[in-house]
């Protein structure tokens, strides 16, 4: 694709170079799904913003699917264990289950969530850490044909090392946008996030339903262009795309030998 759109902007010259130039955040509103006057301004938010949904929740079917809707990405938000012992809702995934109970509530948190191309971590300051069911988890996204994003509640997460060892896509959250709400802190977060999609090329935020949240991101998206930034879809995000092409080549030279004459 790059190459192709290079060749097509041969003719057009600069305007052409500076959107190749430009900068991609993957911006994810998480804990979606309790309410629906929340749920669905953030739903209206413009452009490819991503949502992930708690399972379970009174409103995360309807929300999924009117996101489904909009061209918006749908993601689950797994309810894992956390160190402070919070409530973590229906559908906790815990170091006490089995293997087999442990397949059995993720794989019906899946299925709850229509859409679903993805899963980010709920909490999970605890359960992240642990390898073995970091394990299960990324083996069962790797069936699912789903990608993992670490959401990182925890310096010791050992979740996006374990999805790259078993060669899941995986992206890693590089910045909370509201663990503070207040616009003023929301603003410095927002700045820090832009800072780092410049250096890194792309950049991963996770924000919340709050109406603060929603009033600074109603107000700053609509100005990304002007910056030089673009939202993109997690799975149009490089690291998840890579692995979708590599999968596509692996597909094609299995077959080749089949086309061979023809
Ligand atoms: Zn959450």
């Amino acid at each position: 694709m790059k190459i192709l759109a290079l060749f097509l902007c041969l003719g057009l010259a600069s305007s052409c170079l500076a959107d190749i130039a430009e900068s991609r955040i993957v911006l994810i509103i998480d804990d979606m799904g309790n309410s629906l006057e929340l749920g669905q301004r953030a739903i209206a938010l413009p452009g490819a913003v991503n949502y992930a949904f708690l399972p379970h929740s009174p409103y995360s079917k309807t929300l999924a699917n009117e996101a489904n809707r909009r061209q918006k990405e749908v993601l689950l938000h797994a309810p894992m264990s956390n160190l402070h012992d919070y409530p973590t809702g229906p559908g906790t995934l815990t170091p006490r289950m089995n293997q087999q109970q442990f397949r059995q509530t993720l794989v019906d948190n899946i299925y709850s969530i229509p859409h679903a191309k993805g899963v980010n971590n709920h909490m999970g300051s605890l359960l992240t850490q642990l390898k073995q069911p970091m394990a299960w988890l990324m083996q069962e996204l790797k069936q699912q044909n789903l990608y993992f994003v670490d959401s990182r509640t925890s310096p010791l997460t050992v979740a996006e090392s374990t999805a790259r060892e078993l060669q899941l896509p995986t992206l890693r959250r590089d910045v909370f946008l509201d663990n503070e709400p207040t616009i003023a802190a929301i603003a410095r977060q927002f700045d820090q996030l832009l800072r780092l999609s410049k250096q890194q090329g792309e950049a991963v935020a996770i924000g919340h339903p709050y109406p603060e949240t929603l009033e600074f991101l109603e107000q700053q998206l609509p100005l990304l262009k002007e910056k030089g930034v673009v939202l993109i879809k997690a799975s149009g995000s490089r690291s998840v795309s890579q692995f979708e092409l590599h999968r596509q080549s692996t597909k094609l030279s299995i077959e080749k030998p089949f086309n061979i004459g023809k």
